[in-house]
């Protein structure tokens, strides 16, 4: 066995007994596929590292009782980060994402490295509040909104925050001494999907956040994608309408011009009264209020987006196949409106092979889903090193 190949079949055990204990050695044996050998030696460094314990006995036929294992959620700690332009939100969840601590605190406009010091002052208070040594938590996840290089840690681009290319990962690791996992906010919803939410039912899901902008995150093989340059699923700037209305990014007709609740804002505004130029984000309520209230130019603001937004979720079932399209964030308010719009429209576009089995999910609004997801970045980033012995913590 390579080393490579060794590595992720331990991850592959270790997430079996997260996701399905009190698990037996033979149980883990038979669904892996690898011998018993095999996995009782991954087993014994779980025991050693504390993630995993051994937790009574199972029922058997005959002979000997197998005895079960169990993964150990509060064998360690993990801070999620999730940034906003005006305020950080900060969990301090178990290995399971089970919240333990949380906090919003406001966030001040000035400039890159008073902002970076009061993070690290929100995140130093945090830690000593919960009365949790620092020495138990194994890990950092921060979600971003921008264009993030994951791999080097570095946030290209946020527009509105002042914080294009800092290297918060160097930063962060240098200030705390732990391993420090940037991504921007889509791509760690889509982990925590993937680790907590509805995502775990599937091999092969993309995940797509509707909020004042659209971003999203692909998840093939359990695995999140990122692309060459780990700008992968920056969905919101798919063109659907190439000679469509100019975008932020340079652009035009993108997706989240046509599809985002600042799209819905432009075609509704004026019949509340507002400027369309203007933005107000809490405009779903207001547009979904007078939607059950009968409200023709709110149904056809709903329709407006649901199209949209069908056109390019039809886009990126083509492009993946994947098992199921999960639909998350402030959108979800107006669930019962745009939902059957964007699988009529799915429906349509997409040839039926492809949409035979495939799931549309909306799911339900959670403020605290992407800072959980923050926290998740930092528990698969941890479980990862530790399945690949980069982490000697316990050991
Ligand atoms: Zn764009």
């Amino acid at each position: 066995m390579t080393e490579n190949f060794k590595a992720s079949n331990r991850r592959a055990v270790l997430d079996f007994i997260r996701t399905r204990y009190p698990i037996s050695r033979s149980q883990l044996s038979r669904i892996s596929g690898l011998n018993k050998a095999t996995v009782s030696g991954f087993v014994t460094d779980f025991l050693r590292q504390g993630v995993v314990a051994e937790t009574g006995s199972g029922v058997a036929a005959a002979g000997r009782k197998p005895v079960l294992l169990s993964f150990v959620a509060d064998s360690a700690y993990v801070i999620g980060l999730l940034l906003n332009v005006r305020s950080v939100r900060m969990v301090i969840t178990d290995l399971e994402g089970t919240i333990v601590w949380q906090t919003r605190e406001p966030l001040g406009d000035e400039g890159a490295s008073s902002t970076l010091d009061r993070i690290a002052i929100i995140i130093e208070d945090g830690v000593r509040r919960v009365g949790i040594p620092f020495s138990s938590i194994v890990a950092l996840g921060i979600g971003v909104p921008g264009l993030v290089d994951f791999q080097a840690g570095v946030i290209v681009q946020t527009p509105n925050m002042g914080l294009s290319s800092v290297s918060l990962k160097q930063w962060l690791e240098m200030r705390f001494h732990i391993p420090v996992f940037v991504d921007n906010a889509a791509n760690v919803s889509a982990v925590g999907e993937k680790l907590f939410g509805a995502g775990r039912h599937y091999e092969h899901f993309v995940y797509v956040s509707v909020s004042t902008g659209i971003g999203g995150g692909v998840v093939m093989n359990g695995q999140l994608q990122r692309g060459a340059f780990g700008f992968a699923g920056e969905f919101g700037h798919m063109v659907v309408e190439p000679h469509g209305l100019s975008c932020r990014c340079g652009g035009q007709g993108c997706w989240e011009m046509y599809g985002s609740l600042k799209a819905l804002y432009r075609q509704t505004a004026r019949h509340i009264g507002e400027d369309p130029a203007a933005y107000r984000p809490d405009i779903l309520v207001t547009v979904v209020d007078a939607a059950a209230r009968g409200e023709t130019w709110a149904i056809e603001g709903l329709n407006y987006i649901g199209f949209y937004l069908g056109v390019g979720v039809a886009s990126i079932v083509s492009a993946f196949n994947p098992h199921a399209v999960l639909i998350g964030n402030e959108i979800a308010i107006g669930a019962k409106w745009i939902m059957p719009i964007i699988e009529t429209v799915v429906q349509t576009h997409c040839s039926l092979p492809i949409i035979k089995d495939l799931t549309l999910l909306m799911l339900e609004y959670d403020d605290n889903k992407a800072v959980v997801g923050a926290a998740g970045m930092g528990i698969d980033g941890f479980l990862d090193q530790l399945t690949h012995r980069k982490i000697r913590r316990w050991c």
